[in-house]
């Protein structure tokens, strides 16, 4: 059964002890592990049910631990390093001989960030190590955003710091970097756009070519209950009664009685910190599917989108079982 822990100091022993820890960092809950102990690593992919081809990102404290991952002599990375950390951002960078293979599934490199949370920074610091640490979730589902939901899903992990609910929401933006710049694996709500200000994008590859990033899947951050994108399902004649609009913008469809407006005002990073949470409170609620309103993919919305397709994948085959005869 899962402890919950509010002493840092007992949850840094645990993580020299080569325990799991999940805990709270800006984006989502991680589940971590000394990501120097391969025997600790290994326990998260087995926890996690992950497949072994998906690396991990490791999480670090200050600048000194970066230069001891990665032997990547790039300039950008300090600088990208000084305009975004502590922040979502994570760079994938050529890995040093200190971390295990298992941590990065054999690639010769590594994902690395500097979280932007009290709790996590203070965490790494007092193990003195850097920690290796996915999304405290089964393999494939929703995110965590608060304890609950980590608990919901890995109830055999060792410990879980409690921090309330995350406030950026949303995992991290992934960049590769190489001399001509940055490519962009994941988004996130540090831009494209944000990125460009400091460091060029590297024209000199197509979109899906060179650096792959494994693990990226159609499917993934699917919750239990069906999720439709309204753009899927645009002339179908769905039981409206049966379902729950998350509107963004505009009005329901017809015969959507139950509505709920995830960003009122339309902010898309207050969108974002809700998403997932409002997502596993539906999966309680008296409702059979869930229809979102497609957002305008630009900005933070573009990171938001790439969740919810992903999130939709899986159900939509299942649309049929809502429509009327
Ligand atoms: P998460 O599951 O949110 O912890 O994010 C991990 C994701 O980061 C993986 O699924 C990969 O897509 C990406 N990633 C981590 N390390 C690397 C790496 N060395 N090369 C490419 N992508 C990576
Ligand atoms: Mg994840």
């Amino acid at each position: 059964m899962a402890e919950i822990l509010k002493d840092i100091n007992l949850a840094a022993r645990a993580i020299r002890e080569g325990k799991l820890v999940a805990f709270p960092t800006e984006t989502v809950y991680g589940l971590g592990a000394d990501a120097l102990n391969p025997i600790a690593v290994a326990r998260i992919f087995e926890l996690k049910e992950r497949p072994s081809f998906d690396p991990l990102i490791v999480h670090i404290s200050n600048l000194s631990a970066l230069y001891k991952l990665t032997d990547d002599p790039n300039p950008y990375i300090s600088i990208l390093a000084q305009k975004f950390w502590p922040g979502p951002l994570t760079m994938v960078l050529k890995k040093s001989k200190l971390v295990p293979d298992i941590v990065t599934s054999g690639l010769d490199t590594v994902g690395i960030r500097m979280p932007d949370s009290d709790i996590a920074l203070q965490l790494i610091k007092t193990s003195n190590c850097p920690i290796a640490a996915p999304s405290a979730n089964k393999f494939g589902k929703l995110s965590p955003t608060k304890a609950e939901h980590v608990i919901g899903h890995l109830s055999d992990v060792d410990y879980v710091i409690d921090g309330g609910q995350t406030t950026v929401g949303i995992e991290s933006t992934i960049i590769a970097l190489s001399e001509n710049g940055f490519r962009l694996l994941r988004p996130g709500v540090i831009t494209r756009g944000d990125i460009e200000r400091y460091v060029p994008y590297d024209e000199t590859h197509e979109e899906g070519d060179g650096v792959a990033a494994p693990g990226m899947m159609d499917a993934h951050y699917s919750p239990e209950k069906p999720l439709f994108l309204l753009s899927d399902v645009e002339g179908l004649k769905l039981q409206a009664q049966r379902g729950i609009y998350i509107q963004f913008r505009n009005a329901p469809p017809p015969g959507f009685d139950k509505v709920l407006e995830m960003a009122p005002g339309g902010d898309l990073k207050k969108y974002a910190v809700r998403m997932f949470s409002v997502i596993h409170d539906l999966q309680l609620r008296n409702i059979d599917f869930i229809l979102v309103e497609d957002l305008p993919e630009e900005g933070v919305g573009i990171a938001i989108m790439d969740r919810l397709r992903k999130a939709s994948f899986n159900h939509k085959a299942s649309v049929s079982r809502f429509l009327h005869k």
